[in-house]
């Protein structure tokens, strides 16, 4: 049977159904498996994607058409059934599943196999063939479970606080900063988000998340509140002038390549939170198993070297190259900057 999605130069293309996944340029008919920017670009048609997103890409994209699914709903495109599973990655992700004549194609896009508690858990999907990611497929990368990370995260800014000095989180602002803002003990002290990062947190709260009170710095009932406040900000905003106001401050970077610090020094960060919205090496070969799937497509990663890793371990995978970027430490995004 031919291929159910093959690479072309507009990116995922299901030929059967005439659509495509996560494209990167513009085309007619789009997926979206989330909002992320190397994910859901502009210049398409018509956008489907989970209900969950549809704030997201609007704030990122403007006034697009989209149509929104629930995660198992079905719709039919040219005897092609498409339906959409949690991916657990950050708010509205999702896993693309495809079945024509029997056969099964599941494009995963980005996820994580660990539950964040503000995300819908991932769920495997069972499958003839399984698109993945590898943001991080080396035996290196394992995490912690969430809630160690979230307590390192509370010390520090507590500790900070009794110092009367402000802490500086980088964070991606979808994913990541809801997943903090959701698990911390958020009484401790005011928290002060970057455009960037509040823009994302109401396009959640539209989708109806719910998330602790945040301040911008403009809606401050008292400038001094900020002393001691916990600062969520794209990675964008150091050595931006914007930080100054924050005067005394500490800062920390959370993000799944702290695990390599030692290697990869990072804008001299006063610290480094090992916390990833993407599956580690166990949480990737665990998916991979749960699908049943016999033939793997590995995108974004270390795509190569987990390739090979899974056909030694007598499953048909190869490398499909994608314009995806997985985790960065230097977000790619920064259209909104504040000053
Ligand atoms: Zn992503
Ligand atoms: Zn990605």
């Amino acid at each position: 049977m031919a291929e159910l999605v093959t690479l072309t130069d507009h990116g995922l293309y299901c030929p059967q159904a005439d659509l495509y996944i996560d494209p990167w340029k513009g085309v007619k008919r789009a997926i979206i498996t989330h909002g992320h920017s190397d994910h859901a670009r502009y210049g398409s048609t018509y956008y489907l994607c989970h209900h969950h997103s549809i704030p997201i890409l609007k704030t990122r994209l403007g006034d697009i058409a989209v149509q929104g699914l629930d995660y198992g709903e079905t719709i039919i495109s040219n005897g092609v059934t498409i339906s959409l599973h949690p991916a657990g990655h950050v708010v509205g992700s999702a896993q693309v599943r495809l079945e024509y004549k029997g056969e099964v194609w599941v494009i995963s896009g980005d996820y994580k196999t660990q539950a964040d508690g503000i995300s819908q858990a991932f769920e495997p999907v069972t499958c003839h063939t399984f698109i993945t990611e590898s943001t991080f497929g080396l035996p290196f990368f394992h995490w912690q479970p969430q809630w160690v990370v979230m307590r390192q995260i509370q010390q520090w800014w507590e500790r900070n606080r009794s110092d009367g000095i402000s802490s500086i989180l980088f964070a991606y602002s979808l994913g990541k900063a809801q997943r903090i803002l959701a698990n911390l003990d958020t009484s401790v002290g005011p928290i002060i988000v970057h455009g960037a990062t509040h823009a994302m947190n109401e396009a959640c709260r539209q989708a109806g998340i719910n998330l602790p009170p945040t301040y911008r710095v403009s809606e401050l009932p008292d400038a001094s509140l900020s002393k001691g406040a916990l600062v969520i900000a794209p990675s964008s905003a150091a050595g931006n002038s914007w930080l100054r106001r924050f005067e005394p401050y500490r800062t920390a970077v959370a993000s799944g390549w702290m695990a390599m610090r030692g290697a990869r020094r990072w804008q001299a960060a006063d610290r480094g939170f090992i916390l990833s919205d993407h599956a580690d090496w166990h949480g990737l070969n665990q998916a991979i198993q749960a699908t049943g799937a016999k033939r793997i497509l590995v995108t974004h990663g270390y795509a190569d070297l987990f390739s090979r890793w899974l056909i030694e371990q007598g499953l048909n995978a190869s490398v499909l190259k994608t314009q995806f970027t997985g985790e960065q430490v230097n977000e790619p995004e920064t259209e909104i900057t504040e000053t």
